[in-house]
């Protein structure tokens, strides 16, 4: 089957959502996603969106703050546009109907979280992202220049490597994806003027993780394969504090709870984070998870407590509904008892690079979101910087490409369809779950939060092995969503450690036992991959 489109938006998170309904003013948008509408990291979001709304606050401290965190590595030029357009983007929002938290009639209730020295975080209760999503997709719901296709996952990037007589002399373009539907089981071809990656994260490349299932990591491996440059992928940033308890899946107790005054402690009661930063609990997140990394790795305990026991319980139920809930569903009452933390895999830093108007150098595709590499968080992310991200960089995108559309004439070439020769339907599909749990143990054991030479190398020989026998399995084999992911969780991880191993320093998120100090003369830049084209 083949579809065409002037928009194909790939994902229907918040930048996804926020790119196409401003691209449906100019023209037709089909969203794929590859579960129902709503799954995805922004439905997961909890603490807020960051922008400069408080009276004693100011773009200059915001910028201050982001660069603070980025340990040098931050594009400036980026995070300044981001900032003087974060109170627009939470306009926008407002705009679409987002219900944010207020204190009055008027003015939105402002929180503080970690590395933010003010409070500037827009937030709807503890559960944010899922308003910002409910928002959005009732506004698109009513719009008739939009379809989302649910349940629809995109396999590959169309580019003139699919084209019978491929020609690279004027450069790589992308008209669209091939889309596998799910529930058909039919691979289709939807062919687009324009191609948004707006994919999400990465997560689940590591066993512990604060990502749902989606975050495969698909569109920076379909960028990488298209040939695409990708940029910065050593920097996985760990959330310090997500809930220990079996079958919580790493439900995340916002930084927002240690901003409302929750103390960090060991399980003899003893406070620890003055030790290791003078903002105790407020240090920015990579020194709170590598503090309780240390603390877990002293004690050979599996999770260190957070205490909230001292704050008012009414106020931290009226704050926390989602958290204070869902730690009673495991027997635990945040206002009495400790809550016991680990950290996991929360936010990929790096991604795909994209200019300031989130050009890929790919013509005709684009990348927003998490996904995308705009330079703003360097070597780590100020917390809440990242929905705001998401939607201040989906406008210039927009515009940019609103006018490719208006001065390139882009002529389809003739795609083939999907080609199925030789693949067979397997009977036993073990493999996969099986590659899939390996390849999240060796990045969780030998590329976690603290890393050295020796783990990196041993990481890359055991990924090499299995990357090329997911690749092999992959040619062979009927196409599903597990095998999509799993090829591609494969490839991010690999580009991971490559990143990390080309990285001689430890800066932000990147920690080496080998390279303990930060390097300025020789490391204070960005670590770039990209494939041959062929
Ligand atoms: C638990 C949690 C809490 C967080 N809290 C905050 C916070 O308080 N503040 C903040 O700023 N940030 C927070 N973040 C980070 C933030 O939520 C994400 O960075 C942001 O939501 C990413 O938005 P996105 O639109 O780029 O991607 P996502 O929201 O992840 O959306 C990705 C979409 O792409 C789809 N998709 C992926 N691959 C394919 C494919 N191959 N084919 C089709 N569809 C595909 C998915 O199904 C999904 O719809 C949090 C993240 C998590 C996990």
């Amino acid at each position: 089957m083949k579809i065409e489109t002037n928009f194909l938006v790939i994902g229907s998170g918040i930048a996804g959502l926020s790119f196409a309904l401003k691209a449906a003013e100019i023209g037709k948008v089909i969203i794929i996603t590859k579960k129902d509408d709503k799954e995805s990291n922004t439905n997961y979001a909890q603490g807020g969106i960051a922008s400069v709304m408080g009276k004693n606050d100011s773009f200059d401290i915001h910028i201050h703050d982001t660069l603070t965190a980025g340990s040098g590595l931050c594009h400036e030029e980026a995070v300044r546009y981001m900032v003087y357009n974060g109170p627009a983007a939470i306009e926008k929002l407002l705009r679409n109907g987002v219900a944010f938290s207020k204190t009055g009639e008027k003015s939105l209730d402002l929180s503080r979280e970690g590395g933010h020295s003010r409070k500037r975080i827009v937030h709807a209760r503890d559960y944010t992202g899922r308003e910002i999503e409910r928002a959005f997709l009732q506004t698109i719901k009513n719009n008739n220049n939009i379809q989302i296709l649910e349940n629809h996952i995109a396999i590959d990037l169309i580019t003139e490597h699919q084209i019978e007589d491929r020609d690279f002399s004027t450069g790589i373009h992308c008209w669209g994806a091939y889309v596998l539907d799910i529930l058909k089981n039919r691979v289709s071809i939807i062919s687009a003027r324009v191609t948004l990656l707006s994919t999400g994260g990465c997560g689940q490349v590591y066993l512990h993780t604060t990502n749902p299932l989606i975050a495969t990591g698909d569109g920076i491996a379909m960028a990488y394969r298209a040939g695409a440059k990708v940029a910065n992928l050593e920097f996985m940033q760990f959330h310090p504090t997500s809930l220990s308890k079996e079958g919580s899946n790493a439900f995340l107790i916002s930084e927002a709870v240690r901003g409302f005054g929750a103390i960090l402690r060991d399980k003899n009661g003893n406070a620890f984070m003055k030790t290791y930063h003078k903002k105790a609990e407020l240090a920015p997140r990579d020194i709170v998870a590598r503090a309780i990394d240390r603390e877990m790795k002293k004690s050979g305990e599996n999770c260190v407590y957070l205490d909230l026991t001292k704050q008012n319980a009414e106020s931290i139920k009226k704050q926390f509904p989602s958290i204070y809930n869902k730690c009673l569903d495991f027997q635990l009452d945040i206002t009495k008892e400790w809550i016991p933390v680990v950290p996991a895999a929360h936010y990929m830093c790096g991604g795909v690079v994209v200019d300031m108007n989130g050009c890929t150098n790919i013509k005709g595709l684009f990348a927003c979101g998490e996904v995308a590499f705009t330079g703003v968080h360097g070597a780590n992310r100020l917390a809440s910087n990242s929905l705001l991200e998401a939607v201040v960089f989906t406008e210039p995108a927009v515009h940019k490409a609103s006018e490719y559309l208006k001065t390139v004439k882009i002529k389809f070439p003739e795609i083939p369809p999907w080609n199925l020769d030789g693949t067979f339907n397997q009977d036993e599909w073990v493999y996969i779950v099986h590659d899939r749990h390996v390849i999240r143990e060796v990045m969780w054991d030998y590329v976690g939060i603290v890393r050295s030479d020796f783990r990196l190398a041993r990481a890359a020989r055991r990924l090499d092995m299995i990357a090329a026998e997911v690749e092999e399995f992959y040619k062979k084999t009927t196409v599903t969503n597990d095998l999509i992911e799993l090829r591609n969780i494969a490839t991010v991880a690999q580009l991971i450690v490559r990143s990390a191993m080309s990285r001689k320093e430890s800066r932000g998120l990147h920690y080496n036992t080998d390279y303990p100090n930060r390097n300025d003369v020789l490391w204070q830049h960005d670590t770039y991959l990209s494939k041959a084209v062929i």
